[in-house]
């Protein structure tokens, strides 16, 4: 189980997330992959092994966006290869899918997937999300209830975060037995403030940036939408969301004299 940061704000989108991955690195991973809407486009930059190949990756692409989500991988369905990174998307590209954790009727839904004539490209668990979510759009769904719809489908572990084109100030997450935080902050740009919301799988991936957290419970779900957070349980109901001040210092994540995070 590896690493998931979101951000919708006014910072560079790709800067917060890279940062953010970064921080997460400690936790060991395989891969690494970023998806950011970028006038209302979903662009995706994967590589295999090390977070410096995905910056290699992106080094030369201008990227400026409304939100973005980005994924260290820790495989369990599929080598650790590019093709196998997260993000992963449906066919046309426009809903793009991070998870942490394990799907474990995977195997079936897939294969009621493809019956229904969806490609897969990869061989992961993750990747019959976005196609769940796009075949009930496809039945007319709005993208809100096509995401609920999906998660009731799976079964297994998981911490999900989710971008579609149509909606480019959301960011959908949702968590079944994997940790998933949402947050909140206010970003100093010019002479204004701004506030800027954020996803993560672990505190230090967004601090100190965020100002306060809230720790989603299993079988919660919902979107931040223009830094606005929406939060629901496993039946639709909305839950507000209890944020608390985040405490955790740089100091208190950074290694120090430590030569390993975990040792610390
Ligand atoms: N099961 C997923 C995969 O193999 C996600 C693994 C993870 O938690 O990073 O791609």
């Amino acid at each position: 189980m590896c690493g998931i940061v979101g951000y919708i704000g006014p910072k560079s989108i790709d800067s917060v997330l890279m940062v953010g991955l970064k921080k997460l690195e400690y936790r060991g991973y395989d891969s690494a992959g970023i998806a950011i809407l970028d006038k209302g486009e979903i662009v995706l930059h994967k590589a295999a092994g090390k977070i410096i190949n995905l910056e290699m990756a992106i080094k030369g692409h201008k990227l400026a966006g409304s939100a973005g989500i980005g994924h260290t991988r820790w495989a369990t369905h599929g080598e650790p290869s590019k093709m196998n990174a997260h993000p992963h998307t449906n066919q046309q590209g426009n809903i793009a899918v991070v998870h942490n954790g394990i799907i474990e009727n995977a195997h079936e839904l897939r294969e009621e997937l493809k019956t229904d004539g969806f490609i897969f490209v990869s061989d992961t668990d993750t990747e019959v999300i976005p196609h769940l979510v796009e075949s009930y759009i496809k039945q007319s769904f709005s993208s809100e209830a096509a995401f609920l719809k999906a998660l009731h489908r799976l079964q297994g572990k998981f911490a999900i975060s989710m971008i579609l084109e149509n909606e480019p100030d959301r960011i959908y997450f949702a968590r079944r037995g994997a940790p998933l935080i949402i947050a909140r902050g206010e970003a100093d740009k010019g002479k204004g403030k701004f506030k800027e919301a954020f996803i993560a799988s672990d505190l230090p991936a967004i601090v100190p940036i965020a100002r306060e957290s809230y720790y989603l419970k299993d079988d919660e779900w919902g979107y931040l939408k223009d830094t606005d957070s929406y939060v629901f349980d496993w039946n639709g109901e909305a839950i507000v969301p209890n944020y608390e001040k985040i405490d955790l210092k740089v100091e208190d994540i950074e290694m120090g004299d430590y030569p390993h995070y975990m040792l610390k």
